[in-house]
């Protein structure tokens, strides 16, 4: 086997294994991390086949919240472990991920948002978060850029943070690799074969590989791929923008990712800028190209919460995908109808801070060994009515 990331140029001409024990569709932080988990745990033959390079895919966000603040217990349970592994991670892989913990900020301009965060909050507290409400005074005093009149209450969580998502996805890749496994760039998974209730192989634009276990980790667009086998995972692509300040000589304070339930606006600290950013309604598709259509939106909405944010010196920005699913929660899970058919996607605007989790989680279903949790609770058979569908509130 080739232990070696190709694609990269000359390597393309690196050969594609004609046998895998696992194919990985996808390299972004869930191929990678799911890759790396495995081989950590023993697993030979895995190939990892990423369509344009690692990362390039929903991954490539500048910077990566990370944080255990959700009102789901099975989100809460992914951050928290997640977290732990973004705070080993040099130890562990030996890479600075510039993990940070500047804590998460959830604004209320309602009462019954202010419910909504206080039931959260208990529930975080009894699994060890550590997570509190605070006044709108502590919020401005938190955060200097906030308007405490705007404010009913918030919801602080000190130990969550960022990370930086292309140096979390080249660690993983290059840990995985050092443990034999191969990575295919620039290699496209066109269609995977099956014979009744296995599989057999999957097919790229560079020929067959057999296999009788596929993990998809094709994001935003995973339901094609599993439509390739008859596996309905219902993941939709929406884009989303983020604009990024001219970085100033001297930095903005240092704020926690601060995040208004209302209106979707949010903004964190990026190097000495700020990145800033806000859910504008779009049609579902895949095209990133950037605009700044969003920008009356975010304004208007910066008047009321932060107004030393309105009209930001932007100097650009970033587009990318949401993976979502019709509950805005993840799939992940082993396809019931097709034994050997994993899956780890549809995140919906939270995948990088599961990344670490998700991979371990996958890993372990895999090798049908116990886990951290147990992984029904994201199956995507949730869809056909036989799970009850999952609600999260900290979500933008
Ligand atoms: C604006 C924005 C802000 C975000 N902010 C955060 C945040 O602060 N915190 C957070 O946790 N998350 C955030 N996210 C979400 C996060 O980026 C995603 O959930 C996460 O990156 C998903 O990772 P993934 O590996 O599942 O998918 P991706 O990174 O999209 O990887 C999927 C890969 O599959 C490849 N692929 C697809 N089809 C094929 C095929 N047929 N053959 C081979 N390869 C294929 C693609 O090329 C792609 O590289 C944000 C997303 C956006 C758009």
């Amino acid at each position: 086997m080739v232990n070696q990331i190709v694609g990269l140029d000359p390597a393309y001409a690196a050969a594609q294994p004609d046998a895998a024990d696992v194919v990985i569709i996808g390299g972004g932080i869930m191929g990678v991390s799911t890759a790396w988990h495995l081989a950590a745990q023993g697993v030979l033959n895995i190939v990892v086949v990423e369509r344009a390079e690692l990362g390039s895919g929903s991954s490539a966000k500048p910077l990566g919240g990370v944080r255990a603040n959700f009102s789901d217990p099975g989100n809460i349970v992914l951050g928290q472990r997640s977290l732990e592994s973004f705070r080993k991670f040099s130890e562990r892989l030996g890479a600075d991920i510039g993990f940070q913990q500047v804590g998460y900020l959830f604004l209320c301009r309602s009462e019954a948002e202010v419910a909504d965060l206080v039931a959260a909050t208990e529930i975080q507290n009894a699994m060890g978060v550590n997570s509190r409400m605070v006044s709108p005074a502590e919020a401005a005093g938190i955060n200097p850029l906030l308007d405490p009149a705007a404010l009913v209450g918030a919801s602080f969580s000190p130990g969550d943070g960022f990370a930086d998502p292309s140096a979390v996805v080249a660690a993983y890749a290059a840990a995985a690799v050092d443990l034999g496994v191969t990575i295919l760039n620039r290699t496209q998974v066109l269609d995977i074969q099956r014979t009744g209730e296995a599989i057999e192989s999957v097919t790229t634009n560079r020929g067959t590989i057999r296999t009788s276990a596929v993990v998809c980790c094709a994001g935003a667009w995973s339901a094609k791929i599993g439509a390739m086998v008859g596996v309905d995972l219902p993941v939709t692509p929406v884009r989303r923008l983020i604009g990024l300040t001219r970085q100033r000589p001297r930095p903005y304070p240092k704020v926690p990712f601060t995040l208004d339930l209302s209106t979707t606006f949010y903004f964190h600290n990026y190097r000495n800028g700020l990145l800033v950013g806000i859910s504008h309604e779009q049609e579902p598709g895949f095209a990133r190209e950037f605009t700044y259509d969003w920008l009356t939106e975010f304004n208007a909405a910066a008047a009321i919460c932060a107004p030393d944010l309105e009209h930001p010196d932007l100097e650009g920005g970033w587009a990318g995908l949401y993976e979502n699913t019709p509950d805005h929660n993840a799939l992940i899970g082993e396809a019931g109808e097709l034994p050997g058919f994993f899956y780890a996607t549809g995140f919906s605007g939270h995948g990088f801070l599961q990344g670490p989790a998700v991979g371990e989680l996958v890993a372990d279903l895999y090798l049908g060994r116990p886990s951290f949790m147990d992984p029904t609770h994201f199956s995507a058979a949730r869809f056909s009515g036989t799970a009850p569908v999952l609600r999260e509130v900290n979500i933008i």
